[in-house]
């Protein structure tokens, strides 16, 4: 079945998301423009997902639960699990990497738990946009460990991406997916860095504010809407090769 995907979304839990990006809200505008599955992606944590996947089931929208992670190296990566329980034994492991800073929510804005009725039900209080410990030579492993998927994030933008930071994607970082903005030049890319000629890329919105989620216009074919579904698609995709 052909499916309209957004996989990187964040919700009032990352401190620059708005504060109308509620787990509610999020899933409800997202239906509303016709996606059919999408992830909740906030920085560093997977702390709001569970209310979100609870209010896609009373919608009719899959949500993956995720974690867009920043690495020691300041490159985000775009991580997917197939359940809840996974994403938050992984969101529990990346909180004890994450260097004791407090969160100042008057500087960088607040960092909210919800329930699936906009409820708070709880702050998190280290600052979540800090780097991880995790380097990028282990994410894909690490994230492996823990039943999900990965691929790094907006590799066109000329910060936190791999290409900004560290210059070029290599074949021993192991992905096998990469995810691009919408206004990324494919091609130029592809011909600067030819390791991607032929790797599947995803296109998402990144959306903090509810107006930056996207209409449905990006589609993946899937035996089966399910986060399980895109897990294992992502999994069966070839590593990225060096070419010759
Ligand atoms: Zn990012
Ligand atoms: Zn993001």
């Amino acid at each position: 079945m052909e499916l309209y995907y957004d996989f990187h979304t964040h919700s009032c839990l990352s401190p620059c998301g708005d504060k109308d990006m509620t787990p509610y809200n999020l899933v409800n505008m997202s239906k509303l423009l016709g996606l059919d599955i999408i992830a909740l992606t906030d920085h560093n944590t997977c702390r709001n997902c569970e209310s979100a996947i609870k209010v896609g089931k009373e919608a009719g929208l899959t949500v993956i639960p995720g974690m867009e992670l920043c690495t020691a190296e300041e490159v985000h990566v775009v991580c997917l699990f197939p359940d809840t329980e996974s994403a938050m034994r992984f969101s529990d492991y990346i909180h004890s990497t994450m260097p004791p800073v407090k969160n100042r929510p008057d500087i960088f804005g607040e960092q909210l738990v919800m329930d699936e009725r906009d409820n708070v039900i709880g702050t998190e209080d280290i600052l979540l946009t800090l780097a991880s410990s995790v380097s990028i030579s282990n994410v894909c492993s690490l994230v492996e460990d823990y039943g999900g998927v990965c691929y790094p994030a907006h590799i066109d933008r000329s910060s936190y991406s791999v290409l900004s930071n560290l210059g070029m994607i290599t074949e021993d970082m192991g992905f096998s997916a990469v995810e691009m903005t919408a206004d990324a030049d494919k091609d130029a890319l592809i011909k600067g860095h030819p390791i991607l000629d032929g790797v599947t890329v995803f296109v998402d919105s990144d959306a903090h504010y509810l107006e930056n989620i996207k209409d449905a216009q990006n589609k993946i074919s899937l035996p089966e809407n399910s986060a399980k579904a895109v897990i294992e698609y992502i999994k069966s995709l070839p590593k990225m090769k060096k070419l010759i």
